[in-house]
């Protein structure tokens, strides 16, 4: 079973963490909230780094 990374975008504070640890995962969105615009689009330990980075705590794993 695969599983990709999903934003609670009411949660974050759109301090682009995520996208300068993973920019091949997430980018910030015309709301200027972080999006999941290519879920494989790197490792998952890198994806981790960018969730566990979160000073928010609102990226998750979510089954694919
Ligand atoms: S690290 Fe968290 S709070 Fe910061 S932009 Fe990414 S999802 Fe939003």
């Amino acid at each position: 079973m695969s599983r990709i990374p999903w934003v609670d975008k009411e949660l974050c504070i759109s301090c682009t963490l995520c996208v300068q640890a993973a920019p091949e995962v997430f980018r910030m969105s015309e709301k200027n909230v972080s999006q999941v615009y290519n879920p494989t689009g790197a490792p998952e330990g890198k994806i981790q780094l960018a969730i566990d980075g979160c000073p928010v705590s609102c990226i998750a794993w979510k089954d694919a």
